[in-house]
């Protein structure tokens, strides 16, 4: 992982070269074994493997470029999504990450739904994960902007549910569509009680709230298993796939 700090212009010229590209994860139905979902994961293109997407998105947001380079990163995933369009299933669960900061912006909104306006409609469920490394604000303005998103069909989803900021407050002050379990429970869910314990109660809750639920970090048939018997049939994880670039995407969907 690079170490080097990252100034506003490193990274104005990393948006303005077309290095910051997005990769996918797929998610699966582990009932039908299919693709349900890709969910974008930025990368820096020059260092896909060894540059820490964590330590980017803190230097943008440290340099006030974060919505920039979502909308840079989106703009990318409608040319992509297009150019595989006849490979991917309908109704695909199409998912993009948006830290709190970014949600009370006044573009916020208007940006999302360019970016959808750019997909075929009928073919896609566009989702927000909401990250969870700063606190939410319940405010008119974050709140409004999730209820103008979900009139336009684009769903809301808390990520990493249950960690850092992401708390159980927020199903009470926002109206959100589901949640994603984060792979710090999903590591230890078969040796660790307290991990199971919390897994089920979020299944629980999802399934009382009738929320969307996916887990993330799947990587041994016995977590994938275990998340199913719990409910849980949507996952993401290495068990499945890495995330990857639209190249290697395409190779995915269409084997030769
Ligand atoms: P996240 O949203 O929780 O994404 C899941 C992370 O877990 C990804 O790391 C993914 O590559 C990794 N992962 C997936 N499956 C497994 C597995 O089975 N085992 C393990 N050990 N790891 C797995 P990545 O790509 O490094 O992203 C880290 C975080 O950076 C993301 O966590 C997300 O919070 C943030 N991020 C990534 N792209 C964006 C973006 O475009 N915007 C914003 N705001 N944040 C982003
Ligand atoms: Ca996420
Ligand atoms: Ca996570």
């Amino acid at each position: 992982m690079t170490t080097t700090p990252l100034n506003s212009i490193d990274l104005y010229c990393a948006l303005m070269m077309g290095e910051i590209v997005p990769w996918y994860q797929p998610m699966i139905d582990t009932q039908t074994q299919t693709l349900y979902g890709l969910e974008v994961l930025m990368r820096w293109s020059l260092d896909a493997e060894n540059v820490s997407p964590v330590a980017l998105i803190g230097a943008f947001e440290e340099n006030g470029l974060l919505p920039e380079m979502t909308q840079h990163l989106l703009r990318q995933v409608a040319a992509d999504m297009n150019d595989l369009d006849t490979l991917l299933p309908a109704g695909l669960h199409l998912s993009f990450n948006v830290s709190p900061s970014q949600v009370a912006k006044p573009g916020f909104v208007f940006d999302t739904l360019s970016f959808l306006a750019a997909l075929p409609l009928e073919k896609y469920r566009l989702v927000v994960e909401i990250t969870e490394e700063q606190p939410l604000r319940n405010t008119p303005e974050v709140v409004g902007a999730f209820l103008k998103l979900q009139l336009a069909g684009v769903e809301v989803y808390l990520d990493d549910f249950g960690t850092g900021c992401s708390n159980l407050e927020y199903l009470e002050q926002f109206s959100v569509d589901g949640v994603k379990v984060d792979q710090r429970f999903v590591k230890h869910i078969c040796t660790k009680k307290s991990s199971t314990s919390i897994v089920a109660m979020v299944a629980g809750l999802a399934k009382a709230q009738h929320l969307g639920i996916i887990a993330e970090g799947v990587e041994t048939v016995r977590q994938s298993q275990l998340l199913s018997d719990l409910g849980i049939v949507i996952q993401q994880g290495h068990l499945f796939s890495c995330a990857m670039s639209q190249s290697q995407l395409r190779n995915y969907l269409s084997p030769e």
